[in-house]
């Protein structure tokens, strides 16, 4: 696409968005700067833009006469339902993000990563086992450098691993040529519509590949089985319980590779430093596409028995007086949560509660009742996590312990009440189910304050992990 001379709007002026401004006012577009908040509130981002000259359309009336552009560009999380982007998109106004311009410059090979849970670690994972096997990678995406920014700089025989949101791929109308989904499970129903909407955009992953992309699915998750039928190009699969026929699998506690008929040993399941086996997903996932790449075993299993994790992620905060504190902040959907209630077969005090996705918590109540011997809930979500959990409680067998339910109004008072009723053996869980947003700008910082917290109320036994 050229944009010399092409009218085109951003919507939302994040860090995306102003390296798209930039990218665009470089390559001779009208740039207008539409956001809800005022010259003020948009601060540094607003000098910036004005000195590169741009239009700008900020305050309430920020979405006015959208008809008159070529283009917009959203930011990702921009309701796409919203009205004046309906008219705009009726008026054949094409919708764009700094996704589509990834895609346009780049000229390096590009793998997507998308899925409800598991995507940076699957594609930390990935690129760890590329640049292991001396593959001239970048990781990126949904995270880091804006992408604009890089693209340009990645040579022909390149691979960018990129972890796609369910936002980025929503508008995007090209796909990598090898495409991962890791799983999907409801997520995002406050901005996506429903449930096929977010499936739906999901599927952009693979949905306009050639005839010679790969696809990459998960065989044990219903939903990405099935949608497999859909993919145009070639499929392979990963599975935990099945053995395929191209792509990852265990065979008695052995993680393998399968190409047709040969099977190819990486390593026991028993030496991958990661817990749980959801990321004994995440690292099948990772293997069938390095696999794809052309990855050696020998540097897969370098790689998958060396590999402790992402920050945030089951992260193991410190050990005080026989108390394990788990930083898994990242876990902002049940889902998240319940795998990381499964890593564990000791006593667990979970500290929950958050953002209101309008996300269901009966199946997740149901594992708390399994597998968590206390809740603190805090949050704008707690009411209806304490609702789920006694609920699932009701139906337990006779007998079973059902946990006790506590709540807090900030997380460190969470972590006092799970401290109090901690005893030695015991994990503390921060997984909290829910995004942030409603108590802090994002998960890391959730995650940081917590870790800040539990080193302050305890003394370490063990070195605190940075
Ligand atoms: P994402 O980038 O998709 O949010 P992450 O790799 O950051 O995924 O992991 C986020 C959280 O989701 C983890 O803390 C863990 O609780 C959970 N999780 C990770 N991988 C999986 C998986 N394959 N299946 C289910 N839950 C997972």
């Amino acid at each position: 696409m050229r944009w010399e001379g092409k009218h085109v709007a951003l919507i939302g002026l994040g860090i995306s968005n102003m390296a798209v401004a930039r990218y665009l006012v470089a390559n001779g577009a009208i740039v207008t700067a539409c956001d809800q908040k005022s010259a003020a509130e948009l601060g540094a981002r607003y000098v910036e833009l004005t000195k590169l000259h741009v239009e700008f359309q900020l305050g309430p009336g920020y979405l006015a006469n959208l008809e008159r552009f070529d283009a917009l560009f959203l930011t990702p999380g921009v309701p796409k339902h919203l009205p004046e982007l309906r008219q705009a998109q009726a008026a054949g106004v094409l919708f764009s993000s700094e996704m589509n311009l990834f895609f346009d410059i780049c000229r390096a090979h590009i793998i997507g990563i998308t899925g409800s849970s598991g995507k940076t670690t699957t594609t930390t994972l990935l690129g760890e086992l590329l640049s292991a096997a001396d593959y001239s990678t970048h990781v990126g995406g949904n995270i880091g450098r804006p992408l604009v920014e890089v693209a340009g700089e990645l040579e022909q025989h390149s691979w960018a691993v990129m972890e796609l949101s369910s936002f980025q791929l929503e508008l995007l109308q090209r796909s990598p040529e090898i495409a991962l989904i890791t799983n999907i499970t409801p997520n995002h129903l406050d901005i996506h519509l429903s449930m096929d909407d977010y499936i739906q955009a999901k599927s952009h992953v693979f949905t306009y590949q050639h005839p010679d992309d790969w696809a990459v699915f998960n065989y044990d998750n219903e939903t990405t089985r099935r949608l497999a039928a859909k993919a145009p190009g070639r499929v392979a699969w990963f599975s935990r319980k099945q053995v395929v026929d191209r792509g990852a699998c265990v065979i008695d506690q052995r993680i393998m590779i399968a190409n047709g008929g040969t099977l190819s040993q990486v390593c026991h399941t028993d030496e991958i430093k990661l817990m749980g086996q959801h990321n004994v997903e995440n690292v099948l996932a990772a293997i069938a596409v390095a696999d794809l790449v052309g990855c050696s075993i020998g540097a897969m299993r370098d790689v998958v028995t060396s590999f402790t994790g992402v920050e945030h992620r089951l992260e193991l905060v410190r050990t005080a007086d026989g108390i394990a504190y788990y930083n898994d902040s990242k876990a902002t959907t049940p889902a998240g949560t319940i795998a990381a209630l499964n890593a564990f077969n000791r006593p667990v005090v979970l500290i929950a509660g958050g953002y209101d996705k309008n996300l269901p918590f009966d199946e997740l109540a149901s594992t708390v009742v399994q597998k968590a011997k206390h809740v603190v809930l805090l949050g704008a979500t707690s009411d209806k996590i304490a609702s789920a959990v006694v609920a699932a409680s009701a139906t337990t067998v006779a007998g079973t312990l059902i946990p006790q339910i506590e709540f807090a109004a900030s997380l460190e008072e969470a972590v006092i009440l799970a401290k109090a009723v901690a005893v030695p053996g015991d994990v503390i869980l921060l997984s909290p189910a829910c995004a942030s947003y409603d108590m802090y700008s994002n998960f890391e910082e959730r995650g940081r304050h917590f870790r800040e917290i539990v080193g302050r109320l305890t003394e370490a036994e063990t070195p605190t992990r940075s």
